[in-house]
């Protein structure tokens, strides 16, 4: 049993709580509340005291593919998957010690990454994979510089890139990711930016290929992530049935009331846009000016969603595995401060980082993103509050403490001060 209080707890979903105790118990929360009515630690039992408690955040867009070399789907290609898993190792530990405990990964290695986290083989976050992206041939989940047969052959081989044409492509693309241990599924149903070819405006899949392969994933209890630029991209998918827009650039009031509708849930990964206008080297040309493009708009389709009452739940798009960059595995909590920048307020930022992770996996959600009784015990305990200043989640510093299932996976140096 771990007992815990703090002078400020947030639970994820709902108000903080002020003088709070966080008791733990066999990897669930038993007691999250006011220290007034939480039951007393048993005799002779440690009560740590910290300044702030919240759930373990959740980073629900991110790619396991090892890729050193820029941004660019031909690296990923080319990258060994022994070196990318070896590479991913690192990446891993680095974003648990900046508190992601669940991370959801949309085109890589995730399903088999997920199994080497769950048999205790590598230190890191909960992972829920969708094996390689579904796209169609020239389309943003293709490699398009190098020769199309390489490609083919990645998908046969059950590596990251799968092309996939017509219905019946489609069907076996699905069974392909189940059957190497998907926990959602992931189309591209727009052009993107760093695909060098297809433009982010353009549909990608035909509407009865995108209806093929929700059914398929639904036959299974899985939810579908659609990568989504332009509209067309977007209303196409929400209307077969993809419940997670990913990016959703050119999301605009129409295609967030369909998303209320449906109960969809954005993950607009503000990061990845910063990363690349911050790091102009990493991608050819074309593809830089795409993202020049699209990154005025993505702030307003975050706002028109946010002020639509569209659910947003925290993603990155982080991928490489170059340590130091303004992209690499670590800062997965700049998320929260974008998406304050773009009018949340830090509190929904926190529940997009937390409580609202689990929505984007449908039927595959564990019970998990909050501070409550029952829930799985992952927790962060902070140095000061993310309610005052939001990019205390950005550093890994201030993040003194993470317990993930109950265990601590974190826990301070002797000369760090609980500030
Ligand atoms: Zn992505």
């Amino acid at each position: 049993m771990t007992y815990l209080s703090a002078d400020r707890l947030i639970p994820g979903r709902g108000e903080p709580v002020a003088d709070a105790v966080l008791v733990m118990s066999e990897g669930t929360i038993t007691y999250a509340g006011p220290r007034a009515s939480a039951p007393p630690p048993g005799q002779g039992e440690d009560v740590l005291h910290v300044p702030v408690l919240m759930p373990g955040m959740w980073d629900c867009h991110t790619h396991l593919v090892g890729s050193r070399a820029g941004l660019g789907l031909d690296a990923v290609l080319l990258t060994p998957p022994a070196v990318a898993a070896a590479r991913a190792v690192g990446d891993l530990a680095a974003a648990l010690e900046a508190g992601i405990t669940s991370v959801r990964e949309l085109g890589g290695y995730g399903p088999e990454l997920a199994q080497a986290v769950a048999e205790g083989s590598v230190i890191g976050p909960d992972i829920y994979g969708a094996g390689a992206a579904l796209s169609p041939t020239g389309g943003h989940g293709d490699a398009h510089r190098v020769p199309y047969p390489w490609v083919r052959d990645c998908s046969e081989r059950g590596g990251v890139l799968q092309t996939a044409d017509g219905v019946d492509e489609c069907l076996r693309a699905v069974r392909l990711q189940l059957r190497r241990g998907a926990r959602v599924i992931k189309v591209c149903a727009s052009g993107g930016v760093i695909s060098d070819l297809d433009h982010p405006e353009h549909r990608q899949f035909s509407p009865a290929e995108l209806r093929a392969i929700v059914e398929e994933a639904e036959r299974a209890d899985r939810i579908v992530a659609a990568h989504c630029h332009g509209k067309a991209g977007i209303m196409a998918a929400l209307t077969a049935g993809c419940r997670t827009i990913e990016h959703g650039s050119c999301l605009d009031e129409e295609a967030a009331a369909l998303m209320k509708e449906y109960g969809a849930v954005l993950v607009p990964t503000r990061t990845i846009f910063e990363g690349i206008l911050a790091a102009r080297h990493l991608l050819g040309e074309q593809s830089y000016a795409k993202a020049v493009a699209m990154a005025d708009r993505h702030w307003e389709a975050i706002a028109t969603a946010h002020e639509a009452g569209v659910r947003i739940a925290a993603g990155t798009d982080l991928g490489t595995s170059k340590p130091g960059t303004a992209l690499s595995w670590g800062r997965n909590g700049a998320e929260a401060s974008h998406l304050v920048a773009a009018g949340l307020t830090p509190l929904e930022a926190i529940e997009a980082c937390t409580a609202n992770g689990p929505l984007t996996l449908g039927p595959q959600a564990p019970k998990a993103g909050q501070l409550a009784v029952g829930h799985q015990a992952d927790a962060l305990a902070l140095s000061a509050c993310p309610l005052e200043d939001i990019t205390i989640l950005t550093d890994p510093q201030r993040i003194t403490h993470v317990w993930k299932h109950g265990e601590p996976v974190k826990q301070p140096t002797p000369t760090q001060s609980l500030g």
